[in-house]
């Protein structure tokens, strides 16, 4: 097939364990945030969550309306991750046709274990990364170097 004929992939989504909001504000969509994102707050109490910007907060320690104090809706050690995010980073995995490793250690369970859920489910693994990891030698294919230099590369695009 011409390359003029060929749609652009689709990417299903990204799943992360960053907790900066850089995937969003980058423009990437369907971002599952493994370990929270710390520009939301959730209610002690209710559990709920919100985007929260403010700074300075208006006091210290933040309290949610009703009463609780509020704290970073971020996933902290020795907590679970939120099983539906998890869930759904599972199911995205399965379903994947490509699955591309970028920039992790591979080492932080559950989360590493989601490209050997892709692997099981059909995908090819790719992964790019400084250095290898336990990964991979379970993967198809190991491009070593910054994701940073890597993907650019792989797109044909230029970063200035
Ligand atoms: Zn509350």
């Amino acid at each position: 097939m011409p390359a003029a004929c060929r749609s652009p992939p689709a990417i299903a989504g990204v799943i992360t364990q960053n907790v900066d909001g850089l995937h969003g504000a980058a423009g990437s969509r369907r971002v599952l945030a493994l370990h929270g994102d710390i520009f939301r707050v959730r209610c002690t109490r209710e559990g709920t969550s919100r985007e929260d910007r403010r700074a300075p907060l208006p006091e210290v320690p933040p309290r949610c309306a009703c009463g609780a104090l509020l704290r970073p809706d971020v996933v902290w050690f020795g907590e679970m991750l939120p099983g539906p995010d998890m869930d759904a980073a599972a199911a995205a995995a399965r379903r994947a046709e490509l699955f591309l490793s970028i920039g992790i250690s591979a080492l932080v369970y559950p989360a590493a274990g989601l490209a050997e859920v892709a692997r099981d489910g059909g995908a090819y693994l790719a992964e790019i990364n400084i250095e290898p990891t336990p990964l991979s030698p379970l993967v198809h294919e190991v491009i070593q170097g910054p994701a940073a230099r890597v993907l650019p590369d792989l797109l044909g695009i230029s970063i200035a």
